[in-house]
């Protein structure tokens, strides 16, 4: 009835046998657009034109810099008549943060078509239009330059998913955690230091104790991904902790069952 797709499952840093993190919801949601965006669609045969919503979680670059490929491509190769719809969810300031980063990188080619091809919404809370859910955007703990925000998706059946966004251990997290079916945290450092704007695998294992029912989705890895010898190797986590790898992705039905379809499964 729902799905979830983890195309990409790597910190800024793209370990190896990973991609930077996105997440995309029944194909039509993406939850951040990093650089490796292109190739993570073309590989899953997924059009950007089928995309119709697109929300952002902040202003880090491994989440952000495929915007200018993504409307490129668009605008050039699926998407020519401009009949698809397109809505961004953002943070104020984004918008100019995006539109400065499309005329860096293509200038000329896109400068006239930042209202024409997308609607841009600064809401924190909204349905989103031909689909079957609703998100409200929450503050989290990650560099304050970058607006750090997660997102608390409803399906229509009430299935929750919380998408910590890039962050630390945070209030916000914690409060809304009793409501999610899911939780999808993302786990940018290893244990080697202390680093309050990401969620190390110590503090990943504490949070999935204080939570042994929860199903815990891992992205953003900093670890390499399983059968490579090089990086850092995968650390160890408790049962209902799930490292996601490339094109892992999560199916549930009306009762809220969930299945987690290993890449090595994909039809
Ligand atoms: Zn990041
Ligand atoms: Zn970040």
């Amino acid at each position: 009835m729902g799905r979830i797709d983890f195309l990409g499952t790597g910190n800024a840093f793209t370990p190896f046998g990973r991609l930077h993190a996105l997440a995309l919801i029944d194909q039509k949601i993406m939850i951040d657009t990093p650089p490796s965006l292109i190739p993570q669609l073309r590989k899953y045969g997924i059009s950007t034109s089928k995309i119709s919503h697109l929300l952002f979680t902040h202003w880090h670059a491994d989440h952000t810099f495929g915007f200018p490929f993504f409307l490129l491509e668009r605008k050039y190769i699926s998407d020519t008549k401009n009949e698809q719809e397109l809505n961004i969810y953002l943070r104020p300031g984004g918008k100019e943060f995006l539109t400065n980063l499309c005329n860096m990188g293509f200038p000329g080619s896109l400068e006239n078509d930042i209202d024409k091809i997308a609607n841009w919404n600064e809401i924190e809370e909204t349905k989103l239009a031909g689909t079957d859910w609703e998100f409200e955007r929450f503050p989290v703990c990650h560099t304050p330059e970058t607006d750090p925000h997660g997102y608390e998706l409803k399906h229509k059946s009430k299935f929750t998913v919380l998408h910590c966004g890039d962050s630390g251990p945070c209030e916000e997290i914690e409060k809304r955690t009793g409501n999610a079916n899911v939780i999808i945290l993302e786990m940018g450092m290893p244990d080697i230091g202390d680093f309050p704007y990401h969620y190390t695998p110590k503090d990943v294992k504490d949070f999935s104790q204080r939570n042994p029912d929860k199903m815990i989705l891992v992205t953003h890895n900093y670890a390499s991904s399983k059968n490579n010898l090089e990086g850092f190797p995968i650390p160890d986590l408790p049962e209902n902790t799930h490292q996601l790898e490339d094109g892992d992705a999560i199916t549930f039905d009306e009762n809220g069952s969930v299945r987690l379809l290993k890449n090595s499964e994909r039809k």
